[in-house]
């Protein structure tokens, strides 16, 4: 606390990220990071990035970028906007799409970022709280509001909703900007990218981060009517004319170029999710259904947080949430087989 802090400073309540531990001898599955690396097209781009040029600055509005975004989900580069991992995105959007009149709507179990951009911008928000079993019912989004934001698939549950669902809500919804963030989409789900053209309301955001292996890079987008990127460009223009690096641009544009790569990581991931889920049955687990590179799981006897401990001592990282609802949940990032197969016999010893 300082008396030199601004009103708003005061009272801020800022995102607390899962731990990006120092030492490097432990089985980290506690932010949905990829196991596997960037593919090595990535790494190539990045290294030939490494030259003279970089005493310019980058292209301010990423133009490369956009274009292979654009050209990759068959939509125009004027419905792309890119920015700096995909929570500036969403900042971007909170402040000059959410922030209205009326409350923003979205889920009381979802990605804990949300809550904090409205303190930082000053968003009304209003929570609807899941299902019993942690599914989001659309049918209760039809009330008054600003804006609606949802994840598809949600974090931290991993559930999925499917598009025909979404469709049937910007049916009714339509004097508001509805954003669906699909940082796990890659994973399970089907993308709303493919009804841009349809819902001129509708924002689609991505990142690179989880699918694309490049959380250490930075990238994320989003999509929608070029009405919408208007207004993100705004407020981008407004806060930094260059929030992607000469590395950032290239190296994304190299990731979307090495599509066998992406499908491989994928789908390696997704057969590790599928036969991860079995073992922790066996084990007293119930599991949300998942599609996304996590799952998450309670033990029918076991509490959640001296789990995650006992894994902790065993080298192994999870993540749980001390929130309302879900304190006896863990989620659990997929690792490479290995990986999980140390998780296993991690939990065997323990629950055993
Ligand atoms: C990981 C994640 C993000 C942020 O991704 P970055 O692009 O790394 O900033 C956004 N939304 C959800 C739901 C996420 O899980």
């Amino acid at each position: 606390m300082s008396r030199f802090w601004s009103e708003i400073v005061h009272q801020l309540t800022p995102y607390v990220p899962g731990e990006q531990p120092k030492v490097s001898n432990l089985i980290k599955l506690n932010t949905n990071e990829n196991p596997y690396g960037p593919s090595p097209k990535v790494l190539k781009a990045l290294a030939s990035e490494a030259s003279d040029s970089l005493r310019l600055y980058p292209d301010p509005n990423a133009e490369a970028l956009k274009s292979a975004i654009a050209d990759y989900y068959s939509v125009n580069t004027k419905q792309v906007f890119v920015g700096n991992g995909s929570d500036e995105v969403l900042a971007h959007g909170f402040m000059g799409l959410l922030k209205q009149s009326a409350p923003l709507l979205f889920p009381d179990i979802t990605y804990s970022f949300y809550p904090v951009y409205c303190g930082l911008y000053g968003v009304e928000s209003t929570t609807v709280p899941l299902s019993e079993n942690f599914e989001i019912n659309l049918a209760e989004y039809n009330q008054p509001n600003g804006g609606i934001i949802f994840p598809n698939p949600n974090a931290p549950t991993g559930k999925v909703l499917p598009l025909a669902d979404i469709e049937t809500l910007l049916k009714s919804n339509t004097d508001s900007v509805v954003v669906v963030d699909e940082a796990y989409i890659d994973f399970g789900g089907e993308s709303a990218i493919a009804l841009v053209d349809k819902y001129p309301n509708l924002l689609v955001i991505q990142t690179f981060s989880k699918s694309r292996s490049l959380a250490g890079l930075r990238v994320g987008f989003a999509v929608g009517h070029a009405d919408l990127i208007e207004g993100l460009e705004r407020v981008k223009n407004s806060f930094n004319s260059y929030p992607l690096d000469r590395f950032a641009v290239s190296g994304a544009v190299a990731a979307l170029e090495d599509e066998s790569y992406f499908q491989q990581t994928c789908s390696a991931i997704i057969q590790t999710r599928e036969s991860l889920i079995g073992e922790l049955e066996a084990l007293g687990f119930e599991i949300i259904p998942s599609a996304a590179n996590f799952v998450f799981v309670q033990h029918k006897e076991r509490d959640a947080a001296e789990l995650a401990a006992q894994l902790r001592e065993k080298a192994i990282i999870v993540r749980h949430f001390k929130q309302d609802r879900i304190q006896n949940f863990i989620r659990i990032t997929i690792g490479t087989n290995d990986e999980c197969q140390s998780l296993v016999t991690a939990l065997q010893e323990i629950c055993g």
